[in-house]
């Protein structure tokens, strides 16, 4: 068992460490402040590659395994300082671009992916409904099959990218009332006709994780070709790109380092009762349980990586993956918090940064229950 990096994919980690620290970390508190899509550090992310890290090559992308995208991934996230764009890209090009690139035919894949690519379009992936989120298949959207259109109607709700992006992973009932089957996966753009965009959500803070909204889809006309893989089995197919989704929250192995980074330089520094609060046990034990958490945390989720470039079957590794990874980063940033005491309260330091989008991250995706039921259902087939 290899448990090393290549010397491939080292170098290329280092390379997304300079580049989130010299052109990304600038000005990310500041942007954080803001509902303005940041169009030119999207730009960036573009031009370095990484927008389109795992499309493959034949359709402008990196080609990148799943273990190269998820340590670019957490490098990226750890040293860009900069958590609504960690998610906005998760929800671009792992939730959007890569179920395009696994499902998509070939005039899809070439219509789609090279703009994603570029970032001349910005992607979303829109499932969950106002009355269909964690039982997702009780959604009410509908597709009708009119001529060589389908006719949508249906609204999403907690849609990342939402307020900025304009081609959407969607899914509607082609057909049943009940369950996942009838379910069809669409690709949508947001000039289509009866397309609405809503509101962007209000998130706790700004930087909650990412710009989220509301979209609808008022007898919105969708080509017959934008059907992603076959009617009524959307679903199922979504489950093939699962690994992808799953390892989005990779961004949250970063986001723990960083604190734990922030945490070790902060408690060497400050001082109570004539000492540095770094040797006090009760402040070292929180580094090591941060620590244990982490390495925890990457061991599941690059194994997860690993089994899906090799083929494995990883349903029950990605719902394991993704309820410790976010829970252990939920767990991290609160503790993070606590070394810091009153300055962890402060929008000055970052730790209390990543609170809302760890929060965030234990419900978006399936929440923890959900996971814990899939992983128990499994564990008593
Ligand atoms: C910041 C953010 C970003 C998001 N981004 C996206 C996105 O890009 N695209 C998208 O499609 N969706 C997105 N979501 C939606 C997210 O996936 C849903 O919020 C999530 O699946 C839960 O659905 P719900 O909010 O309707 O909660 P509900 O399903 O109503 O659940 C409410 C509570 O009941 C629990 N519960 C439900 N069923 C059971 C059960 N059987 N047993 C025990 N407990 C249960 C849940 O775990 C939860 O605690 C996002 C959400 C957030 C917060």
């Amino acid at each position: 068992m290899d448990f090393d990096f290549t010397d491939e994919q080292k170098a290329f980690a280092r390379s997304v460490q300079e580049f989130a620290e010299k052109e990304i970390a600038p000005g990310a508190r500041e942007r954080e402040q803001t509902a303005e899509f940041p169009h030119d550090i999207w730009r960036k992310l573009a031009d370095f590659g990484l927008l389109g890290l795992p499309v493959p090559e034949e359709y402008g992308g990196g080609g990148a395994d799943a273990v190269t995208t998820t340590l670019a991934n957490e490098v990226f996230a750890r040293y860009c300082r900069d958590f609504d764009l960690m998610i906005e890209w998760g929800s671009h090009t792992m939730i959007c671009a890569m179920p395009i690139a696994v499902l998509g035919n070939e005039e899809q894949k070439r219509k789609y992916l090279p703009d994603l690519c570029e970032g001349t379009r910005i992607g979303a992936f829109a499932l969950t409904e106002p009355e269909a989120g964690s039982d997702a298949t009780a959604m009410r959207s509908k597709a009708v099959r009119d001529g060589d259109s389908y006719v949508l109607s249906g609204n999403k709700i907690y849609i990342s990218n939402a307020p900025h992006a304009d081609t959407f992973v969607t899914f509607a009932k082609t057909a049943g009332e009940d369950g996942s089957e009838g379910i069809s996966s669409f690709i949508v753009e947001s000039s289509f006709p009866g397309f609405i965009r809503g509101k962007p959500l209000n998130l706790y803070t700004p930087s909650a994780g990412s710009d989220v909204g509301e979209i609808a889809f008022d007898d919105c006309r969708v080509p017959a070709e934008n059907l992603l893989g076959v009617e009524g089995q959307g679903f199922y197919a979504m489950l093939t790109s699962l690994g992808w989704e799953r390892l989005a929250f990779a961004g949250f192995l970063g986001a723990m380092a960083c604190n734990l980074d922030d945490c070790i330089a902060f408690a060497k520094e400050r001082q109570a009762f004539g000492r540095p609060i770094s040797k006090f046990q009760l402040i070292q034990a929180k580094l090591a349980d941060m620590a244990v958490d982490l390495e925890a945390a990457r061991l599941l989720t690059y194994k997860l990586a690993w089994m899906f470039d090799t083929g494995q079957v990883i349903h029950l590794q990605a719902a394991i993956a993704k309820l410790f990874t976010t829970e252990a980063a939920l767990r991290n940033a609160l503790e993070a918090i606590q070394v810091f005491g009153g300055y962890g309260c402060m929008t000055d330091e970052n730790v209390g940064r990543t609170l809302w989008p760890a929060k965030a991250s234990v419900i978006g995706g399936g929440t923890s229950e959900i996971q814990r039921i899939f992983i128990a259902r499994t564990l008593l087939r």
